[in-house]
């Protein structure tokens, strides 16, 4: 895969996006997601200056994190998160996306480093309602968020979700216009929410156009995954 060239491609269309959907110059930050890829494949993107990365397999993440060691990356982890994990993340990880459990808020918290800064959190969100995926309901937000104040080494950022594959924009677009939506509702009564998190490489616009500030792009960037 030419990263470099994907990776411009990628850079060029979000500046379209945000002209196109009067979306702020530079508003809009991209995640690559690296999980199941190589190692080479991420220097290739260091070298094009890419600095934020998801991942969504802790271990797979730490060991790739150690071997690269370069300081000025910073790693999102936005895979479900199992509770035995909780300390390579809170150790290893600049962002989490994925929290939609107090326990594991508690864990991450617990053992967020000190001589770290607060870990950045992102609260995930299921808008499709399906009992089966991940995320909290968006009439459960307000409590959960009010409930993470007690953890001072926990910073709540903002929401992310991840929606069903879905090929058509406007459906794409609705789901998301919920999340931009209850972000809004809830900054207005006390939160201090800045980051939504949403968008892939199928649905990157429609998240774009509803006020995205974080999109994960894997396959865009690093091409179909084998597994
Ligand atoms: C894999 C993954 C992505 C990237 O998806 P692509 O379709 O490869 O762009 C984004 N977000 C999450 C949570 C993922 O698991």
């Amino acid at each position: 895969m030419k990263i470099d060239i994907n990776l411009t491609k990628i850079r060029n269309k979000i500046e379209e996006a945000e002209k196109q959907f009067g979306r702020r110059n530079n508003s809009v930050c991209l995640i690559a997601v690296t999980k199941t890829r190589e190692i080479n494949e991420i220097t290739d993107a260091i070298n094009e200056n890419q600095r934020h990365f998801g991942e969504n397999y802790c271990q797979e993440a730490v060991e790739k994190i150690k071997a690269i060691n370069h300081s000025d990356l910073i790693w999102h982890f936005i895979g479900p998160i199992q509770s035995n994990k909780t300390n390579q993340i809170a150790r290893y990880f600049s962002w989490v996306h994925t929290l939609d459990r107090l326990k594991i808020a508690r864990r991450l918290n617990e053992m967020r480093p000190d001589n770290l800064p607060p870990l950045n959190v992102c609260v995930q969100v299921n808008t499709s309602k399906e009992s089966t995926k991940s995320g909290l309901l968006i009439n459960e937000l307000e409590n959960f968020i009010d409930a993470l104040d007690e953890f001072k080494r926990l910073k709540v950022r903002g929401l992310m979700s991840l929606p069903e594959i879905n090929e058509n924009f406007d459906s794409q677009r609705e789901s998301f216009r919920q999340l931009n939506k209850v972000f809004h509702k809830l900054n207005k009564n006390h939160v201090k929410l800045d980051t939504l998190s949403m968008g892939t490489t199928i649905d990157m616009n429609a998240a774009i156009a509803e006020g995205a500030t974080f999109v994960r792009i894997g396959t865009a960037i690093f091409g179909p995954r084998i597994q």
